[in-house]
């Protein structure tokens, strides 16, 4: 077991931080604002491990409807923070026209074997499985080489099949699997729902997004998965004070959903994912780095804790200190 390190020690190169608003999830309460920055601290509870509620392993798809909405993000950056709580985890890369979850996290020249080697008899199913060296209780899983075309027989049934051996594994039986989900609602949609029982839908707060989010929402209590959670990416606080973008808030009324995090716009988002280098592991943290880590906490103790959104604040000379005020 690794030992739980604070994630937020104590760091002068910090970026100073305000709370915007703060949303207990699954109450549709007015936002308050949180005045003292120190609150964030009391908030997010960095000096204990997380609690894991629930059976494991936890099979949750990430999902959205809408493309590039940031679920692939959402996936690499969840299953690196919740590796970093010492949770063993296993991401499971099922935007199998798509791949890039390898890409994200910096190992596409380590994927030798994939799932449908494992599912064709030519490897087993501990050598498809890519541990990260930084962080060895986690592990990705691509079920086919790039540009490579899938059996028609791959299905629901089949990763059905992989994720009970992941389960059945004697040495290391993950507590999470993370499903990356291709985006659209067909068949490979279906598949990458089929062996889970939690969701977490990613949408951004604009109306395609929605609208597709709320298709998704759908189809998934019609699969039978009840526990569907959603995460708002790319937030833009001055858009919303300026009404030009909805607020978390009006996201919230419109699907209906438990909130599990709230990700701001982010320009370290696309800096980490063209370095293959997740942005929790930034150091010093950015933004979204600490709005991801804070979702991997709520996942793991299933909305214990609120919901803060994250924002700069402005530099007026000296040091504003996150810690501060
Ligand atoms: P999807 O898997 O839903 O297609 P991705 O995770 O691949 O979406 O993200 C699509 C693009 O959006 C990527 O270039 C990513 O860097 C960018 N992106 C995602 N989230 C954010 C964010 N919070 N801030 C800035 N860019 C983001
Ligand atoms: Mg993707």
């Amino acid at each position: 077991m690794l030992s739980l390190q604070p994630l937020l020690p104590i760091n002068p190169n910090r970026p100073s931080l305000k709370t915007l608003f703060s949303c207990p999830s699954k109450t549709l309460t007015n936002f308050t604002s949180i005045s003292k920055s120190r609150k964030i601290l009391s908030v997010l509870q960095w000096n204990r491990r997380p609690q894991l509620s629930g059976p494991t392993p936890r099979v949750v798809v990430v999902t959205s409807g809408k493309g590039g909405v940031g679920k692939t993000t959402t996936t690499a950056n969840l299953s690196l923070s919740l590796a970093r709580l010492s949770f063993s985890v296993v991401a499971i890369d099922a935007d199998v026209g798509l791949r890039n979850l390898d890409l994200l996290l910096g190992l596409e020249n380590r994927v030798n074997y994939t799932a449908l080697d494992v599912l064709n008899g030519d490897a087993r199913l501990d050598q498809a499985l890519v541990r990260d060296k930084r962080w060895p209780n986690f592990r990705l899983l691509c079920i086919s080489k790039p540009r490579s075309k899938l059996p028609l027989g791959f299905g629901g049934k089949a990763l059905l099949w992989l994720v009970d051996a992941l389960k059945s594994q004697p040495d290391s039986p993950p507590d999470f699997i993370l499903i990356d989900c291709p985006a659209g609602i067909d068949a490979g949609f279906i598949t990458a729902i089929t062996p889970a029982n939690e969701a977490i839908l990613v949408t951004t707060p604009d109306i395609t997004s929605l609208r597709d989010a709320d298709r998704v929402t759908g189809l998934l209590e019609c699969d039978g998965i009840k526990d569907i959670k959603m995460m708002v990416n790319r937030v833009r606080t001055d858009l919303i004070r300026g009404e030009d973008m909805m607020s978390v808030l009006d996201v919230q009324e419109m699907l209906g959903l438990a909130l599990l995090g709230v990700i701001p716009e982010d320009a370290e988002v696309i800096r980490s994912t063209n370095r293959g280098y997740p942005l929790v592991l930034n150091k010093p943290p950015t933004l979204a780095g600490l709005a991801f880590e804070q979702a991997a906490w709520r996942l793991v103790e299933q909305d214990s804790m609120q919901a803060v959104m994250l924002e700069e604040e402005p530099r007026k000379g000296g040091f504003f200190s996150f810690f501060g005020g």
